[in-house]
């Protein structure tokens, strides 16, 4: 999607008024009616109808005439108030180019006054999924209206929890600056993502780094569920960042198990074909700790996760709850229901 952020400059006050208002509607509006906008925005001076027409110009509303007049917001609506109130707290002065593409999100470079530079994450839910999301409407009947706003925030907000959390327990993650809406704050990777490596100086060690990862995470409560060679990041002196946080869950988690063991045969896999490594002794050393493998050298997930140490008080202080744990999880990221 292009993010034209120069356009920001050009918009008013007003504008910003008026596409608030339209965002608060939202929140028991699926399609906002224009009077409703125009009460919430009470403009001093009138004129919601010509701001209306300008920010739908400008692609930051849709229009939706089929039951009644109104609007929704877009995504770039949507970007422009996370962006606007990022640029305001003080947390990043500009906008630069896109980094990545995900399957459910953007990723920009942002940069401070003083030129540091720091990745921006929009997520993007809905995007390959829509249909799939709404097929789950029903378990959000308690809110009017369901939305990719609310659904892109929470999986916002739950990056941001998770990355703050494992940042404090010492686990090579970006560092979390800020959250807003949709948009994620963190630091900038230096590397490359893992799939773009074709060689190794030490492919062991970097092997075992990395399981290490997923078994120190079932120590610490939690399972990646999407650990894989794109959400890896590897600089030039083979250390490894994980990125990518939304979809992780707990080891407590009814398929728990199944995910970990697929977190685990996604590094196996990798390292197998790219790398040709073969395991059988390799892990039961991991990172200087012993851990209970099968014959075929995997970590076994029962005997990690029965002392695991959980991370809930470490996720509540960025505001993310098990209540809204539990909406990604039964929402979001069912994928195996998909
Ligand atoms: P998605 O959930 O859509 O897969 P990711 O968080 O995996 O999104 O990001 C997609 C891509 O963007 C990554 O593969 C990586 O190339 C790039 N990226 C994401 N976060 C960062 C970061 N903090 N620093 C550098 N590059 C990043
Ligand atoms: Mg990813």
């Amino acid at each position: 999607m292009k993010l034209d952020v120069n356009m920001l400059r050009y918009l008013s006050k007003e504008d910003f008024r008026v596409l608030t208002a339209v965002e608060m509607g939202m929140r028991n509006h699926e399609i906002v009616p224009c009077e409703l906008v125009e009460r919430i925005a009470s403009l001093k001076h009138g004129g919601t109808y010509k701001v209306l027409k300008n920010l739908l110009k400008h692609k930051l509303l849709h229009h939706d005439s089929s039951k009644y007049d109104g609007f929704r917001l877009t995504y770039l609506g949507y970007d422009f108030l996370a962006i606007k109130t990022l640029v305001n707290r003080g947390v990043f002065a500009s906008v630069g180019r896109q980094i990545g593409v995900g399957k459910e999100s953007d990723i920009f470079e942002v940069a401070t006054e003083d030129g540091t530079v720091m990745a921006m994450k929009l997520h993007r839910l809905g995007r390959v999924s829509f249909r799939a999301v709404k097929s789950k409407r029903d378990y959000l009947k308690h809110r009017s209206s369901f939305s990719w706003l609310y659904l892109s925030r929470l999986a916002a907000l739950k990056e941001f929890a998770f990355m703050k959390a494992l940042e404090e327990h010492g686990f090579p993650v970006p560092n979390a600056v800020d959250c807003n809406r949709h948009c994620v704050i963190m630091s900038l990777v230096q590397g490359y993502p893992f799939v773009q490596v074709k060689q190794l100086q030490n492919p062991e060690v970097v092997f075992e780094t990395i399981i290490g990862l997923v078994v120190r995470l079932a120590e610490h409560g939690l399972i990646h569920c999407d650990f894989n060679e794109f959400n890896i990041m590897i600089d030039d002196d083979e250390r490894v960042t994980m990125i990518d946080f939304p979809q992780m869950v707990s080891v407590s988690h009814h398929n728990a198990q199944m995910y970990f063991d697929r977190d685990v045969e996604c590094v196996f896999k990798f390292f197998r074909k790219r790398f040709n490594m073969s395991f059988q002794e390799c892990t039961d050393d991991i990172d200087g700790t012993e851990v209970d493998t099968d014959a075929s050298g995997r970590p076994c997930f029962s005997s990690i996760a029965k002392d695991a140490v959980f991370l809930d008080k470490e996720l509540a202080a960025s505001g993310f709850t098990k209540k809204d744990q539990e909406v990604v999880e039964k929402v979001l990221y069912c994928r195996e229901a998909w």
